[in-house]
Protein backbone atom coordinates (compact mmCIF):
# COMPACT_ATOMS: atom_id res chain seq x y z
CA UNK A 1 0.00 0.00 0.00
CA UNK A 2 1.69 3.23 -1.10
CA UNK A 3 2.39 5.56 1.28
CA UNK A 4 2.24 9.49 1.05
CA UNK A 5 5.43 10.02 -0.25
CA UNK A 6 4.57 7.88 -3.34
CA UNK A 7 1.01 9.87 -3.77
CA UNK A 8 2.13 13.13 -3.30
CA UNK A 9 4.99 12.82 -5.71
CA UNK A 10 2.96 11.18 -8.66
CA UNK A 11 0.53 13.72 -8.06
CA UNK A 12 2.96 16.77 -8.30
CA UNK A 13 4.78 15.02 -11.50
CA UNK A 14 1.56 14.78 -13.20
CA UNK A 15 0.54 18.41 -12.35
CA UNK A 16 3.89 19.17 -13.56
CA UNK A 17 3.72 17.14 -16.82
CA UNK A 18 0.34 18.89 -17.67
CA UNK A 19 -0.47 22.16 -16.39
CA UNK A 20 0.18 25.07 -18.28
CA UNK A 21 1.95 27.74 -17.72
CA UNK A 22 3.82 26.18 -15.65
CA UNK A 23 7.13 27.94 -15.01
CA UNK A 24 5.61 31.16 -13.49
CA UNK A 25 3.23 29.00 -11.15
CA UNK A 26 5.45 25.89 -10.72
CA UNK A 27 5.60 25.56 -6.77
CA UNK A 28 1.89 26.35 -6.19
CA UNK A 29 1.18 23.67 -8.70
CA UNK A 30 4.08 21.42 -7.52
CA UNK A 31 2.37 21.66 -4.30
CA UNK A 32 -1.37 21.48 -5.65
CA UNK A 33 -0.64 18.29 -7.42
CA UNK A 34 1.25 16.76 -4.08
CA UNK A 35 -1.85 17.78 -2.33
CA UNK A 36 -4.39 16.12 -4.41
CA UNK A 37 -2.26 12.91 -4.90
CA UNK A 38 -2.58 12.19 -1.24
CA UNK A 39 -6.15 13.54 -0.67
CA UNK A 40 -7.83 10.64 -1.64
CA UNK A 41 -6.14 8.66 1.89
CA UNK A 42 -8.21 11.65 3.89
CA UNK A 43 -10.84 8.24 3.75
CA UNK A 44 -9.20 7.35 6.77
CA UNK A 45 -10.79 10.05 8.74
CA UNK A 46 -13.87 8.29 8.04
CA UNK A 47 -12.42 5.42 9.51
CA UNK A 48 -11.29 6.50 12.72
CA UNK A 49 -14.27 8.61 13.28
CA UNK A 50 -16.05 5.13 13.21
CA UNK A 51 -18.63 6.76 10.60
CA UNK A 52 -21.55 4.39 10.09
CA UNK A 53 -18.79 1.68 11.21
CA UNK A 54 -15.79 2.64 9.34
CA UNK A 55 -15.00 0.38 6.22
CA UNK A 56 -13.98 3.39 3.98
CA UNK A 57 -10.88 3.11 3.01
CA UNK A 58 -10.37 2.60 -0.83
CA UNK A 59 -13.82 3.06 -1.06
CA UNK A 60 -15.39 6.33 -2.63
CA UNK A 61 -12.86 8.71 -2.66
CA UNK A 62 -10.95 6.38 -4.57
CA UNK A 63 -12.81 6.21 -7.76
CA UNK A 64 -12.54 8.18 -11.16
CA UNK A 65 -15.80 10.24 -10.14
CA UNK A 66 -13.90 11.58 -6.60
CA UNK A 67 -10.64 12.27 -9.22
CA UNK A 68 -12.58 14.65 -11.13
CA UNK A 69 -14.70 16.04 -8.65
CA UNK A 70 -11.20 17.29 -7.01
CA UNK A 71 -10.30 18.45 -10.01
CA UNK A 72 -13.06 20.56 -10.61
CA UNK A 73 -13.23 22.30 -7.17
CA UNK A 74 -9.16 22.75 -7.58
CA UNK A 75 -9.52 24.29 -10.96
CA UNK A 76 -12.58 26.33 -9.39
CA UNK A 77 -10.19 27.57 -6.76
CA UNK A 78 -6.86 27.96 -8.53
CA UNK A 79 -7.57 29.30 -12.11
CA UNK A 80 -11.37 29.48 -12.52
CA UNK A 81 -13.60 26.08 -14.11
CA UNK A 82 -11.16 26.21 -17.59
CA UNK A 83 -11.83 22.44 -18.91
CA UNK A 84 -8.15 21.47 -19.15
CA UNK A 85 -7.30 22.56 -15.47
CA UNK A 86 -10.12 20.44 -14.75
CA UNK A 87 -8.24 17.32 -16.13
CA UNK A 88 -5.21 18.05 -15.52
CA UNK A 89 -6.10 18.30 -11.35
CA UNK A 90 -8.21 15.45 -11.70
CA UNK A 91 -5.40 13.58 -13.25
CA UNK A 92 -3.08 14.59 -10.20
CA UNK A 93 -6.06 13.28 -7.56
CA UNK A 94 -6.47 9.92 -10.62
CA UNK A 95 -3.11 8.83 -9.93
CA UNK A 96 -3.63 7.97 -6.38
CA UNK A 97 -6.71 5.79 -7.49
CA UNK A 98 -4.21 4.55 -10.33
CA UNK A 99 -1.19 3.74 -8.04
CA UNK A 100 -3.22 1.79 -5.05
CA UNK A 101 -5.11 -0.12 -8.37
CA UNK A 102 -2.16 -1.20 -9.42
CA UNK A 103 -0.32 -1.94 -6.25
CA UNK A 104 -2.84 -2.58 -3.24
CA UNK A 105 -2.76 -5.82 -1.84
CA UNK A 106 -5.97 -4.95 -0.19
CA UNK A 107 -9.66 -6.14 -2.16
CA UNK A 108 -8.99 -3.06 -4.59
CA UNK A 109 -10.54 0.20 -5.06
CA UNK A 110 -14.10 1.51 -5.89
CA UNK A 111 -12.85 2.66 -8.90
CA UNK A 112 -16.45 3.00 -10.39
CA UNK A 113 -18.03 4.54 -8.00
CA UNK A 114 -20.91 5.53 -7.39
CA UNK A 115 -21.59 3.24 -9.97
CA UNK A 116 -21.02 0.42 -8.59
CA UNK A 117 -19.12 -0.30 -4.69
CA UNK A 118 -17.40 -3.05 -6.37
CA UNK A 119 -13.47 -3.06 -5.27
CA UNK A 120 -11.14 -3.21 -8.03
CA UNK A 121 -7.02 -4.11 -8.40
CA UNK A 122 -4.42 -5.35 -10.39
CA UNK A 123 -1.64 -6.37 -8.15
CA UNK A 124 0.90 -6.21 -10.10
CA UNK A 125 4.18 -7.77 -8.28
CA UNK A 126 5.54 -4.46 -6.05
CA UNK A 127 8.48 -3.42 -6.93
CA UNK A 128 8.76 -2.18 -2.59
CA UNK A 129 8.00 -4.96 0.37
CA UNK A 130 5.29 -2.84 2.19
CA UNK A 131 5.33 -5.65 5.31
CA UNK A 132 5.40 -3.78 8.57
CA UNK A 133 6.56 -4.88 11.61
CA UNK A 134 4.20 -4.04 14.44
CA UNK A 135 5.98 -5.42 17.31
CA UNK A 136 7.25 -1.90 18.57
CA UNK A 137 7.20 1.67 18.37
CA UNK A 138 11.09 1.75 17.29
CA UNK A 139 10.14 -1.12 14.80
CA UNK A 140 7.09 0.50 13.09
CA UNK A 141 9.30 4.08 12.83
CA UNK A 142 12.14 1.82 11.28
CA UNK A 143 9.92 0.33 8.69
CA UNK A 144 7.96 3.98 8.09
CA UNK A 145 11.61 5.16 6.97
CA UNK A 146 12.68 2.72 4.86
CA UNK A 147 9.35 2.26 3.38
CA UNK A 148 9.45 6.00 2.49
CA UNK A 149 12.79 6.30 1.39
CA UNK A 150 12.11 3.32 -1.00
CA UNK A 151 9.30 5.23 -2.34
CA UNK A 152 11.49 8.70 -2.38
CA UNK A 153 14.38 6.65 -4.75
CA UNK A 154 11.58 5.38 -7.24
CA UNK A 155 9.42 8.34 -7.63
CA UNK A 156 11.43 11.59 -7.12
CA UNK A 157 13.48 10.53 -9.96
CA UNK A 158 10.40 10.62 -12.17
CA UNK A 159 8.85 14.04 -11.18
CA UNK A 160 13.01 14.65 -11.89
CA UNK A 161 12.87 13.60 -14.79
CA UNK A 162 9.20 15.60 -15.79
CA UNK A 163 10.74 19.23 -14.42
CA UNK A 164 13.67 18.36 -16.50
CA UNK A 165 11.59 17.91 -19.84
CA UNK A 166 9.64 20.68 -18.62
CA UNK A 167 12.63 22.79 -18.56
CA UNK A 168 13.91 21.84 -21.87
CA UNK A 169 10.73 22.14 -23.93
CA UNK A 170 10.33 25.82 -22.72
CA UNK A 171 14.34 26.65 -23.17
CA UNK A 172 13.47 25.12 -27.12
CA UNK A 173 10.63 27.38 -27.40
CA UNK A 174 12.67 30.51 -26.21
ZN1 LIG B 1 -5.16 5.28 -1.24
Amino acid sequence: MPLPVAHGLLGASVAAALYQPFESRRWKILATGAFLGICPDFDYALNWLRISGGGWHHGFTHSIMFALFLGLMTAAMVSGKKLRNIVVFGCAAGSHTLLDYLMTESTGVALWWPFTNHRYRLSLPNPIDYNWDNASLWASAIDLVRISLSELMIFAPILLVVLLARRRLIVRCN
